[in-house]
């Protein structure tokens, strides 16, 4: 045992404490060594690098016509860049060449890769950032051929990992969920990034911005995550190991207690009553939704549906994964967000080809992509209607910022409808459309967007880090990303205020919904629907059923006299709970 317990700090992306054995995930960072390989070794050295360098290429080959078959001839092009550098007869004279001086291949290539990345960060051009980037992947993929490593997959890991990463995309988080892990700990990534989001949905416990984890840690180290405080602790002494499995135990007992609150109204003290709605991204997860005691799914977001898959769902794709949910969920509502991909959530396989953008969470994404490529859009649309004819269905899209986007989106929208008339197909004639507000320029305009769709749904996840300049994902900046910002909290009251002079409901699907600190506040602030991960409810159950509604009222104007988040900080602690 060490005599000091490691302790790292993050940033908390998921409650909870999890013990477990660290997992490495996908760690392309080999660990070289230069070795000294005598005269008489050095033709084999060099045919063990031939070697290595025919498996990438047949490796290269598999991937060609894996995506040949899915994406076409165009695509499959992407590998012969990798094979050109491959079979580059002067980036091999030079590892030749290190080798002829006795180095061993691996530390040949790395020394030949690193010059050449080098030489191109000199080039300010965006053709040579690629092909740095081309270089190093196939650098490494030779090197790990090399080492005789495997890329790991999760395939290994089990219900007693912790899995540690670099980073986990969403596509991998999704692969997380099939084989339920204990936590995760990654060295980059923020509170609302999608992997966060993803975790709580799991009611994983998870750390996130945690810069170094992936190269301090070793698979098999035992390692304590505690989402709560934001840090891990790595091969703890036995004194901290009981310490937390203590804490471990009262998580447990507590969990157990909250979940007596399941068929209890969510009503305060005053009998001022609001929904609570689970936030979903997969079928699977319609059960905990059940189990939870929501009152329907304020946010299903259906972008996960594109992540590890080799073709463009179709709209019977769609249409079985809606009505499932749909239906289990009725007679409740389900919430069906069209597709926001972009941003953090990008697609594996080049599905929808979505090309390298400077600022992806300013680019092409959700409603926007939708009404650049209709066809995707009207194939989803289809789908979300069809479903209506089997439970409540109701349709919301995302980022929307001018009104003439939801105005393009209606207008696709009604089109799809007259077709299914003309095709005698049953939906929901008057399913009900509402609108993400999570962009500024939509809260300044709340008033024309809410006379014009039925509800609204605030995401702060997005709306908090377009406001405040401050990147949800990016754990540097990770302190400056407050909901508690003044602006924020006169955001959500204008959106509330003005959404209920037009006679309509107001949502909330962001993560600040789902924390319990911040629900008096947003009770106080009028907020009619929390939307929150499934594993939330109970906790926000039990704030608003020990506050009084009148009182919170009081203290969120006290609130939004404030100019500062500490003066806004010393209020919230002055509530009294039941
Ligand atoms: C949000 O931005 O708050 C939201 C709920 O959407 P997402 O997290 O999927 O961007
Ligand atoms: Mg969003």
């Amino acid at each position: 045992m060490p005599d000091k317990d490691i302790i790292i700090k993050g940033v908390a992306a998921s409650p909870g404490i999890a013990i477990g054995k660290a997992f490495l995930f996908e760690n392309d960072d080999f660990c070289l060594v230069h070795k000294e390989i005598p005269q008489n070794e050095r033709k084999d050295e060099k045919k063990r690098l031939n070697d290595a360098i025919e498996k990438t290429k047949a490796e290269l080959k598999i991937t060609h016509d894996k995506i040949n078959g899915i994406l076409g001839k165009n695509y499959a092009q992407i590998t012969n860049v990798y094979l050109l550098i491959l079979d580059d007869p002067s980036i091999r004279k030079d590892v030749d060449k290190f080798i002829d001086e006795g180095v061993n291949a691996e530390y040949s290539v790395f020394m030949v890769i690193d010059k050449i990345v080098r030489s191109f960060e000199t080039i300010k051009d965006d053709y040579f950032k690629e092909r740095i980037l081309d270089i190093q992947d196939i650098g490494k993929k030779v090197l790990r051929n090399l080492l005789g490593k495997q890329r790991t997959t999760l395939a290994s890991s089990n219900e007693d990992s912790i899995v540690v990463s670099h980073n986990l995309a969403p596509a991998d988080t999704v692969a997380i969920k099939e084989k339920l892990v204990k936590g995760f700990a990654t060295d980059i990534g923020g509170k609302t990034s999608h992997t966060a989001i993803v975790a709580q949905g799991l009611a994983i416990p998870a750390v996130a911005g945690l810069k170094v984890i992936s190269s301090q840690a070793k698979t098999g180290d035992t390692i304590i995550v505690d989402g709560n405080k934001g840090e891990i602790i790595l091969n703890p002494s036995a004194e901290i190991l009981t310490k937390y499995k203590k804490e471990c135990d009262m998580q447990f007992a507590k969990r157990k207690e909250l979940e007596k609150l399941k068929d209890l109204p969510a009503e305060t003290i005053d009998s001022h009553k609001v929904l609570i709605f689970a936030n979903i991204d997969n079928p699977d997860e319609v059960q905990s939704v059940l189990d939870s005691g929501a009152m329907g799914i304020g946010l299903y977001r259906t972008e996960f549906m594109y992540f590890n898959r080799k073709t463009m769902p179709s709209e019977k794709d769609h249409f079985e994964e809606y009505f499932k949910v749909a239906e289990a969920i009725s007679p409740y509502p389900t919430i069906i967000r069209t597709i926001d991909l972009g941003g953090d959530k990008l697609t594996r396989m080049g599905l929808l080809s979505m090309k390298h953008e400077e600022n992806p969470f300013l680019g092409l994404r959700a409603i926007r992509l939708c009404l650049k490529y209709p066809d995707i859009f009207v194939d989803q649309l289809r789908a979300v209607l069809k479903a209506s004819a089997y439970g409540k269905v109701k349709l919301m899209y995302p980022m929307i910022s001018t009104l003439e986007e939801l105005h393009e989106a209606n207008r696709i929208l009604e089109k799809v409808k007259q077709d299914l008339k003309k095709e005698h197909i049953k939906f929901d004639e008057k399913i009900e459309v509402g609108s993400m507000i999570e962009v500024p320029s939509a809260a300044m305009i709340i008033e024309a967007i809410a006379k014009e769709v039925d509800f609204v749904s605030i995401g702060t996840n997005d709306l908090i880090q377009y406001t405040l300049a401050v990147d949800r994902v990016n754990e540097n900046v990770a302190s400056l990303y407050d909901p508690l910002h003044p602006t924020i909290l006169r955001f959500i009251k204008r959106i509330i205020d003005e959404s209920h002079k037009a006679g309509i409901d107001v949502g909330m699907c962001g993560e600040m919904a789902g924390d319990p600190y911040y629900t008096p506040v947003l009770l106080g602030l009028g907020l009619d629907e929390f939307s929150v991960a499934s594993a939330q409810i109970p906790k926000i159950k039990r704030v608003i059923r020990n506050i009084s509604f009148g009182n919170v009222q009081r203290i969120a104007e006290e609130i939004l006299k404030c100019g500062d988040r500490d003066s806004i900080s010393k209020i919230i602690s002055t509530i009294q709970m039941q």
